[in-house]
């Protein structure tokens, strides 16, 4: 078997070392659930539950890339008087959120890098705390650090060409589409309802300067279907695609505008995300040599997310290529 028909789905123990206040979504019973759903029964995936990482200087490197010092600062100077909050309330701090954090970024560094040498055609990383909403200096909506946003620049910086972030998360991602809002070279397509938290993602935020055009939102009502969210997607994957040409596609796969999820209010099933990995990959395959790097955003229905991101996942799997099951089980 070629290392390009695996899909490997990697993550690591020291992100359930972030541990939210009680009553907070953001819990780490939702990293056991995704794994959980990709343990059982195995499937076309390889698992690697402790999967190697950067040195924390190198993390801490690339973090610095797109963020400010006193972001890390702030986060350090947080978990030492933990339990704490960073930038506010939505934003809990325990004693290890810093670990956690520099392991999800860590995550997200490394897969970038493998895809980069050749080693990694395509993957999922299970990581929290997710990332989208992060800013350069600020952290915002349960994420620290911008794991996506990491690990499109690696690409983006390692090849000098064009890599496009796909976010179908409920949630637009302000924190995504603020740090790429003047690049040509890294496009932001995201799917979302709105108006909805945090505000952003309207239709003609587009980008500006040199990104002018590279940045697409596509805001969607209340309620919102497979069919409703899947074509959006689909007609974003079209118009960025061709206008890009994208070497590698990056996806902040949040599952949180599942219909059963507790924050989202959307209507959006297992074969809602199946048919958007589908298009994705699809897209991977026609610009980017089909190369995928899928991040875990939100989800905050344990069961439903479990079940969605393993139909992702397995949605990832090349077609007519499907290898023999190799899933840790
Ligand atoms: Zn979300």
């Amino acid at each position: 078997m070629k290392a390009s028909d695996i899909v490997e789905v990697r993550s690591h123990p020291d992100q359930l070392r972030h541990v939210p206040r009680p009553g907070h979504p953001e819990v780490p019973a939702r990293l056991r659930s995704v794994l959980g759903a990709l343990a059982a029964n195995g499937g076309p995936w390889e698992l690697e539950q402790e999967a190697v990482l950067p040195p924390d200087d190198d993390i801490l490197g690339v973090i610095r890339w797109l963020h400010e010092p006193s972001l890390i600062l702030r986060l350090v100077e947080a978990v030492e008087r933990a339990p704490s909050t960073l930038d506010g309330p939505d934003n809990p701090v325990s004693e290890g959120t810093l670990r956690a954090a520099l392991a999800a970024a860590g995550l997200a560094v490394q897969a970038a890098l493998d895809l980069v040498n050749g080693r990694l055609h395509r993957a999922f990383l299970a990581v929290r705390p997710p990332g989208h909403h992060a800013e350069a200096d600020r952290a915002m909506g349960f994420c620290f650090f911008n794991n996506a946003a990491l690990a499109a620049e690696v690409i983006a910086r390692a090849w000098q060409a064009p890599v496009l972030v796909v976010d179908f998360d409920v949630h637009h991602g302000n924190g995504t589409q603020r740090l790429f809002w003047e690049r040509p070279d890294v496009g932001y397509l995201s799917v979302h309802r709105y108006p909805f938290y945090p505000g952003t993602g309207a239709a003609d935020e587009v980008g500006e300067g040199a990104g002018r055009g590279a940045t697409r939102n596509f805001p969607l009502a209340v309620g919102a279907d497979d069919a409703v969210y899947a074509s959006a997607l689909e007609a974003g994957l079209e118009e960025l695609g061709s206008r890009l040409k994208p070497a590698a596609i990056v996806v902040s796969a949040g599952f949180d505008a599942h219909a059963g999820d507790p924050l989202g209010g959307m209507e959006v099933t297992e074969a809602g995300f199946e048919r958007m990995t589908r298009a994705i990959v699809q897209a991977a395959e026609t610009w980017g040599g089909g190369r995928i790097l899928s991040l875990l955003e939100g989800g905050y229905d344990l069961q439903a997310l479990g079940r969605s991101a393993r139909a992702h996942v397995a949605s990832l799997v090349i077609p007519g290529e499907r290898p023999a099951v190799t899933g840790a089980s």
